[in-house]
C-alpha cells in the first residue's frame, strides 16, 4: 500500500450508492478519518461501529449550522447527497433543485469560506446530447434541450454547479476537484425491491421487471447507448482523487467511465435475461422474460429527451492518476445479482480491490 498522509474526510450523503462504497474503501486502504451524515443508515450497518467513523443522522436541507461545523473541523469535504434519477428531474424538478443545487451551492460557499478542498460529484449528464465521439473534460460542448424538456435540470444544475466550484477556485480560497461518473452500477444502487414501474436507474428497473413477471420495457428500442463503469473500478479512482499526489488533482476534472463497457440498453436487457437464467431459483423467470418497445414520452412523459450515446474519454484519469477501469460488463452484473439474488456481498467476501 502507499503512503496516504493522514486526513479527515467529510462525507456527505454517506449511506448512498457512491458514499457508502467509498467509505468502506477509505476505512479498508487508508488511516484517513470519515465524518460521514445521512437520513437514514442502512447500507452502512457493517461499518457504522469502526473506530475512524462518525455517522451523523443529519439533513442536509435543515441541519446547516451542525454542517458548517463539520466543514471547519474537516480537510476534505465530498457532498454526495442529491437526486441523480432522471425519472425524478421529470416528475419533481422543483425538488431536485433545491436539493441538487441550492443545499449543494450552499456547501460550496462554506467550503470557500474555510478555504477548504471540495471533491464534488459533477455527472457526465452535463455532456447532454453532445456530438462528440468521446466525451472530453476540456473541450467538449455541454449540449442540452429546450426549457420544457425538464429532464435537463439536473444537468443544467450540475453545470452550474461547476462553473461556481470553477470560478471560486481560481477567484476565491476554494481547492477542489471535480468528477464525472458514468453509468456506475452494482449493488446498492437503488432498491431493487422498491422500483414502481419507471422510478429508478434502468439495471434496477429491468432486474425488478424480470424478478416480478413484467415486461422489460426498452426506451425507444432500447438502441441508445451507455458506457456502463462498475462501482468498484469508479471508487478506486476517486480514492486516487482524494489521495491527491502532490496536488496532481487539485483544480482538474475527471471523468470517471469505462470506454471499453459500451453497450445499448438492449444488450444490457439480453445479457441480465441470460445471467438471471444461471440462478436455478429465477431461471423460469428468465425464461419468460419478455421486452416490449416503449416511447419515451409514454414511459417518462412530456418533459423527457433522451442522450443516444455518452461515451467518455477517459485520458485524464489515465495520464493524471494512472487509473484504468478493469471490471467487464457480466462481472458487474453478476456481483450485482448475487448481492440482490445469494445476498452475497462483493465488498465484504473480498473480491473488492
Ligand atoms: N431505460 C429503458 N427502460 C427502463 C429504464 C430506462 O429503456 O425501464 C433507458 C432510458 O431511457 C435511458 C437508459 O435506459 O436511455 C438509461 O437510463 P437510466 O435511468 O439508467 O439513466 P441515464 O443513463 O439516462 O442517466
Amino acid at each position: 500500500m502507499t503512503i496516504m498522509p493522514s486526513k479527515k474526510i467529510f462525507i456527505l450523503g454517506v449511506n448512498g450508492f457512491i458514499g457508502s462504497s467509498l467509505a468502506w474503501k477509505i476505512l479498508n486502504k487508508t488511516d484517513w478519518e470519515i465524518v460521514g451524515m445521512d437520513l437514514s443508515s442502512n447500507k452502512i450497518e457493517h461499518f457504522i461501529e469502526h473506530e475512524r467513523f462518525k455517522f451523523f443522522k443529519k439533513n442536509i436541507l435543515t441541519d446547516k449550522d451542525w454542517i458548517e461545523s463539520q466543514i471547519k473541523e474537516c480537510d476534505v469535504i465530498v457532498p454526495l447527497v442529491a437526486i441523480a434519477t432522471p425519472t425524478l428531474y421529470v416528475k419533481d424538478p422543483l425538488r431536485v433543485y433545491e436539493l441538487d443545487y441550492e443545499a449543494n451551492a450552499d456547501i460550496v460557499k462554506k467550503c470557500d469560506k474555510y478555504g477548504k478542498r471540495i471533491v464534488f460529484p459533477s455527472t457526465s449528464e452535463v455532456y447532454g446530447m453532445c456530438p462528440d465521439s468521446d466525451f472530453d473534460e476540456y473541450s467538449s460542448p455541454l449540449v442540452l434541450g429546450p426549457i420544457p424538456k425538464e429532464r435537463w435540470i439536473y444537468s443544467c444544475i450540475k453545470q452550474m454547479l461547476d462553473r461556481l466550484i470553477w470560478a471560486y477556485g481560481n477567484h476565491g480560497n476554494l481547492k477542489f476537484t471535480l468528477f464525472r461518473p458514468f453509468n456506475f452500477i452494482g449493488p446498492k444502487l437503488d432498491d431493487i425491491t422498491a422500483p414502481e414501474e419507471g422510478s429508478s436507474r434502468v439495471l434496477t428497473q429491468f432486474a425488478h421487471n424480470i424478478i416480478h413477471g413484467k415486461p422489460i420495457k426498452l426506451v425507444d428500442g432500447g438502441i441508445q447507448k451507455r458506457s456502463f463503469t462498475f462501482i468498484d473500478d469508479g471508487i478506486e479512482c476517486l480514492l486516487k482523487i482524494l489521495e491527491n499526489k502532490n496536488g496532481c488533482a487539485d483544480g482538474k476534472i475527471f471523468n470517471i467511465g469505462n470506454p471499453y463497457m459500451e453497450f445499448s440498453i438492449k444488450e444490457l436487457a439480453e445479457m441480465l435475461v441470460e445471467l438471471f437464467s444461471e440462478y436455478p431459483e429465477y431461471a423460469e423467470r428468465a425464461k419468460n422474460a419478455k421486452m416490449e418497445s416503449v416511447s419515451g414520452r409514454e414511459y417518462y412523459g412530456e418533459g423527457y429527451q433522451d442522450v443516444p450515446r455518452r461515451m467518455p474519454s477517459i485520458k485524464e484519469a489515465e495520464n493524471i492518476l494512472g487509473w484504468k477501469p478493469t471490471t467487464d460488463l457480466r462481472t458487474a452484473l453478476k456481483l450485482t445479482l448475487d448481492y440482490h439474488l445469494l445476498k452475497k456481498d462483493y465488498e465484504l467476501v473480498g473480491i473488492s480491490k
